[in-house]
């Protein structure tokens, strides 16, 4: 049996790695394993020692919907995006540090082809660049395209699914497979990948052309509208919870009582009641009493379940 520094470079691969370095909580203890795959024979190399060595495998993009618990996660953490340690942004063109392959994004025609690990705000800008428009929406969103395919990231109107004409995914058995955007069953925050292990590769993109001025406009107005209405002044992982039905949730807290409730140093944003905020010095356990004593307080005010939308991993 090959041992993961016998198929990857070791400076690919840190041990006991601070898990609040990946991720926009910026809180969580250390992975056993981080390891960083340039390329898709290195994430199926890593993916098949990590499976015959018994190790539980989690693949991060750029952490912007996850809450690490404060013990770290017994296992390896495989990330295919470049280096953001500190350049988590919710806006703005983010170009830098791409490596590789999977953090690649070409433009042909009125398509856009994007590795999994580039950032939904590096496709964006290229879309601008290439005059196309139709991703004006992901320019604000801070993940990965890989993240986003699995979310079915989307916001002020637009989302993945309308967008995405096909992907390319590394099932869990080792093969690849090309899916339609229908076959990726794209649905309120979810695809296909939620729930069939498999790793985005990449994904092909079908755009209209534009003016890139006015694709520029319409991306400044969006980020206008989420600094004014979001706290991004503070690490979170965005909208905390998922919508429920004829509902918002930033509301329903906010009926509940609980705009600025605090535990510790988490809390909900007085900005925006959706968003679970890090006020500076939280810890993972802390974050997530907020989010429960949320749930527990809204159920009880309004008999309406709130669901995450934030991904717990590891011990907490
Ligand atoms: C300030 C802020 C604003 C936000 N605004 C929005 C918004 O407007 N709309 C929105 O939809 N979301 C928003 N988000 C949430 C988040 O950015 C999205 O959910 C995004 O799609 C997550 O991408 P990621 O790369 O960070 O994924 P991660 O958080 O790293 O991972 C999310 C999930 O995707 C999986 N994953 C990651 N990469 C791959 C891959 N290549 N193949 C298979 N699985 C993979 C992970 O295992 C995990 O299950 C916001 C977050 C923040 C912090």
């Amino acid at each position: 049996m090959d041992d993961i520094y016998s198929v990857l470079p070791a400076d690919q691969i840190t041990e006991n790695e601070p898990m609040s370095a990946h991720c926009s909580f910026r809180t969580g203890g250390a992975a056993d394993l981080f390891i960083r795959v340039n390329s898709a024979d290195e994430l199926k190399a890593a993916q098949k020692c990590l499976k015959d060595e018994g190790k539980p495998m989690f693949l991060l993009g750029r952490g912007t919907n996850i809450l690490v618990g404060d013990g770290g996660f017994r296992g390896a953490v495989v990330t295919m995006t470049a280096d953001h340690a500190g350049s988590i942004s919710a806006a703005g063109d983010d170009r830098q540090g791409w490596i590789d392959e999977l953090c690649a994004i070409k433009a042909d025609g009125n398509r856009i082809f994007a590795g999994a690990g580039a950032t939904l705000a590096a496709i964006a800008a290229s879309a601008r660049d290439a005059a196309l428009t139709g991703l004006e929406f992901a320019s604000g969103i801070p993940g990965s395209v890989g993240g986003g395919l699995v979310m079915n990231a989307g916001a002020y109107g637009g989302e993945m699914k309308q967008v995405v004409v096909s992907a390319k995914l590394l099932m869990s058995d080792g093969s690849t497979k090309t899916l339609s955007g229908d076959e990726m069953k794209f649905g309120y925050r979810m695809s296909v990948l939620k729930d069939n292990g498999a790793a985005a590769l990449s994904a092909v993109f079908e755009l209209e052309p534009d003016d890139p001025e006015t694709i520029t406009d319409r991306m400044r107005t969006l980020a206008a509208k989420r600094r004014e209405k979001q706290p991004l002044e503070y690490p979170s992982a965005g909208s905390t919870f998922r919508r429920p039905e004829g509902h918002f949730a930033g509301k329903l807290i906010e009926e509940a009582g609980l705009r600025g409730f605090a535990i510790g140093s988490a809390g909900v944003s007085d900005k925006h009641c959706g968003f679970v905020i890090n006020r500076g010095s939280a810890t993972s356990a802390e974050i997530r009493a907020v989010i429960e004593a949320v749930q527990k307080r809204v159920y009880e005010n309004s008999g309406i379940r709130l669901e995450r939308e934030v991904i717990f991993l590891g011990e907490f």
